[in-house]
């Protein structure tokens, strides 16, 4: 993390870029590949063959194919992006046009960060349990204390997050979780298993569910370092357990697949297959001619990815205050404690 971005210059853009249409993606997610050096029970990833990879030529023209059409934020994930050997170079373009996360396993962390933190400005690390917890669910054993190590690392070039997935191996263990950041010095980003057709099935039990939902939400308002809102667990409360649906806005990401097609509705609904190429299509026509309402009521998922953009709104003071204000200044502050 090394210089302040213009991204008063790219809401401008994005501004103008919207006049006369009414829906525009604001972030992306693109899967560098999907191969990966640990076989998480839950993920469905792993399981799959790489075809031909994008080259670096292709992934810049994906990342200018996005700048102009209107993402703000760019976040990169796989697989384990940390295979991809012109990944810095990959970031780097990514860096000079958006702001830039990535997720990864932490298996490679501690030799790579270093280079990788240059054109990052948030790292979000997979931490599913304590200890022999999150290599069961990971299936490697010695991946948490490698995921550790490179938290460790990390932490002294850029702002990290755990991401941890509640199933129905870990639910307990939210606040030992929730301990290991406080000591490692990092926020957590907490996210519900959704179960894909082609991994296995760790969803947690309705009841157990609910409980650490209700958990969540306190442990948030006495400030715990958890990334969501409470908006956002009580919104999965209030779908799944009260039949009150969050309405999805799906249109807010674009997601890409390794071989850079577009995939559509959203990352769950279609199981992360890819359509059209990116820069093969006119993102802003298609964005405004797709038939998004029918996904509205869906609430199939509750990925904070799409949840969290989806609940947004200008008119709710704590929202704007979390979400715009509190952002803004952890940017800053950021900017200043890591230059
Ligand atoms: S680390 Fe990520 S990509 Fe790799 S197997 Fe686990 S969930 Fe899948
Ligand atoms: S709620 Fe449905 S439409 Fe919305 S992101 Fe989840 S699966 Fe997709």
């Amino acid at each position: 993390m090394s210089k302040l971005k213009p991204m008063t210059l790219g809401n401008i853009k994005r501004a103008f870029l919207g006049r006369g249409v009414k829906k525009l993606p604001l972030i992306a997610g693109h899967k560098l590949l999907y191969t990966c050096n640990l076989r998480c029970k839950m993920c469905p990833f792993w399981r799959r063959k790489d075809e031909k990879l994008l080259s670096l030529e292709e992934e810049i023209l994906m990342l200018k194919t996005l700048e102009k059409s209107g993402v703000l934020f760019m976040g990169f994930e796989g697989g384990e992006p940390l295979l991809r050997r012109d990944l810095d170079q990959i970031l780097e373009e990514s860096y000079s046009r958006f702001y830039t996360s990535l997720v990864t396993n932490g298996w490679l962390l501690r030799d790579r960060v270093k280079y990788i933190s240059e054109y990052l400005d948030y790292l979000f690390v997979s931490i599913d349990g304590i200890g022999e917890v999150h290599d069961r669910i990971r299936g490697i054993p010695g991946s948490f204390d490698r995921a550790v190590e490179g938290i460790k690392e990390a932490v002294r070039y850029l702002p990290v997050s755990l991401s941890f997935t509640i199933t129905r191996e870990n639910y307990d263990q939210v606040l030992d979780v929730l301990e290991l950041s406080r000591k490692l010095g990092v926020t957590v980003s907490v996210q519900v298993e959704y179960d894909y057709s082609t991994a296995e099935k760790l969803s947690p039990e309705r009841k157990k569910l609910l409980e650490v939902l209700n958990l969540l939400i306190e442990l948030k308002r006495k400030g715990y370092p958890i990334v969501e809102s409470p908006e956002y667990f009580q919104s999965i409360i209030n779908s799944w357990y009260k039949g009150v649906n969050w309405r999805c806005k799906p249109w807010m990401l674009i997601n890409i697949d390794p071989q850079g097609r577009i995939v559509l509705p959203c990352y769950v609904l279609n199981e992360y297959n890819g359509d059209k190429l990116v820069w093969e299509t006119n993102i802003v026509k298609l964005w405004n001619s797709y038939p998004w309402e029918q996904y509205e009521k869906c609430n199939k998922c509750a990925l904070a990815c799409y949840l969290e953009p989806s609940l947004f709104s200008w008119t709710n003071f704590n929202m704007v205050n979390e979400r715009i204000v509190n952002n803004i200044l952890g940017y800053v502050s950021n900017f200043v404690k890591w230059n």
